[in-house]
């Protein structure tokens, strides 16, 4: 059947430049501001990071580790849709970047062995690109929509009626003589993911029927993170290597595979080829990634709110003016791991440094602080 419903091509302006499968292209996502993207321990995604990614993304749902609650909760729903042979409910994944959303996505195409196709939120710039891909849409496909919190507010609208009753508001003509034609288009799967749930509008939030919740992944979980990804690469590993590169990753596999390369590259270089505890600290000292996992910008920036700002608390624009970094990077990218470990409190008034922060910096901490 004709796609496009025998409308006139030239009314839906097709345009398919922004639906890539992350197969053969992948696209840089969830990345922080420049400076963060040249980081060793940043969770967004860097340029080099992307084919090796591939290499090593689970591609079902037993192989992918952690996340316990979140992968019951999908088995139960993947399994029902299956049985029921209907499309899966839209699944909405939420949590801070590198922690397996686009993976999770490519699984529960996978499972449902249905096409998968991949966008994101910038990508999409008129309503053409998206009526181009909701036209093209495959029975049952997942279609994958990253970084949803930065889709346009009028793209959004139009995705309502498609998520819900499975059908497209087309505009064909111009001016006084335009009218609107309804289109159906075949049931499918929404699969987006985000890193600011916050930021999503409640219309859009419950168009969702599956919302899974990413967390940090604990130093065991990563642990087996790093020794499947090092059995993938054939790059042999003893478990207290893993476990020191575990320990150094944020609690974000992205970022345990990536320091897993550089200590292999070390040991390979300047040891026996193996990476274990030794090899590990050694060429995790050379990299200067200490034992939090934490750079030189992560201790600028709780030095700075604890020596510019007498430990805060100090606005977001201040600070991320402070640092020279974007406001968004500092929320999305670098916050995150500093808040769940400890080292850092968001409230009302602003970030404000803990007493661990104090501690890790050797800085002691002024008595009137620790009432914040
Ligand atoms: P996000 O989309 O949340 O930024 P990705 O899905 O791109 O994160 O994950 C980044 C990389 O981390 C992937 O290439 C994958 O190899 C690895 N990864 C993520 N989650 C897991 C997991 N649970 N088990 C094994 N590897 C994982």
């Amino acid at each position: 059947m004709n796609p496009h419903g025998g409308l006139p091509r030239r009314s839906l302006r097709l345009s398919i430049a922004s639906v890539e499968s992350p197969k053969k292209n992948p696209i840089d996502l969830n990345r922080g501001s420049k400076a963060d993207a040249e980081r060793l321990v940043s969770a967004g995604r860097v340029d080099d990071d992307a084919t090796f990614e591939l290499k090593l993304r689970p591609h079902r749902l037993n192989e992918f580790i952690g996340q316990t609650k979140a992968k019951e909760q999908l088995a139960i729903a993947l399994e029902a849709a299956r049985s029921r042979g209907e499309a899966l409910d839209h699944v909405l994944l939420f949590g801070p970047p590198g922690l397996g959303k686009t993976t999770l996505a490519t699984i529960i195409a996978n499972e449902l062995d249905v096409g998968f196709q991949q966008t994101s939120g910038p990508a999409l710039q008129i309503q053409g690109d998206l009526t181009a891909i909701l036209t093209n849409i495959r029975d049952r496909q997942v279609l994958f929509l990253d970084e949803i919190h930065r889709l346009q507010p009028v793209l959004e609208e139009k995705l309502y009626t498609a998520l819900e009753d499975y059908k497209l508001d087309i505009m064909i003509g111009q001016g006084p003589a335009a009218r609107t034609h309804v289109m159906d288009i075949k049931p499918f799967t929404f699969v987006a993911a985000t890193t600011r749930p916050g930021l999503l509008s409640s219309p859009l939030r419950s168009r969702f029927g599956i919302l899974l919740r990413l967390e940090f992944y604990t130093d065991d979980e990563l642990r087996f993170v790093v020794e499947r990804s090092a059995d993938v690469i054939g790059v042999p590993i003893d478990r207290d290597g893993a476990a020191e590169i575990a320990m150094r990753s944020r609690g974000t596999p992205r970022i345990a595979n990536r320091l897993l390369r550089r200590v292999r590259d070390y040991a390979q270089v300047r040891a026996s080829g193996k990476i274990d505890r030794d090899t590990a600290c050694k060429a995790l000292e050379l990299l200067e990634v200490d034992a939090h996992g934490f750079d030189e910008l992560d201790r600028r920036l709780l030095r700075t709110i604890i020596e510019k700002y007498d430990g805060g608390p100090v606005g977001l624009n201040t600070l991320a003016a402070a640092l020279a970094e974007e406001q968004d990077a500092l929320e999305e990218v670098y916050e995150p791991f500093l808040i769940q470990i400890g080292f850092l409190d968001r409230t009302p008034r602003g970030r404000v440094a803990t007493r661990l922060a104090y501690e890790h910096l050797g800085i002691e901490m002024p008595r009137k602080l620790s009432l914040f």
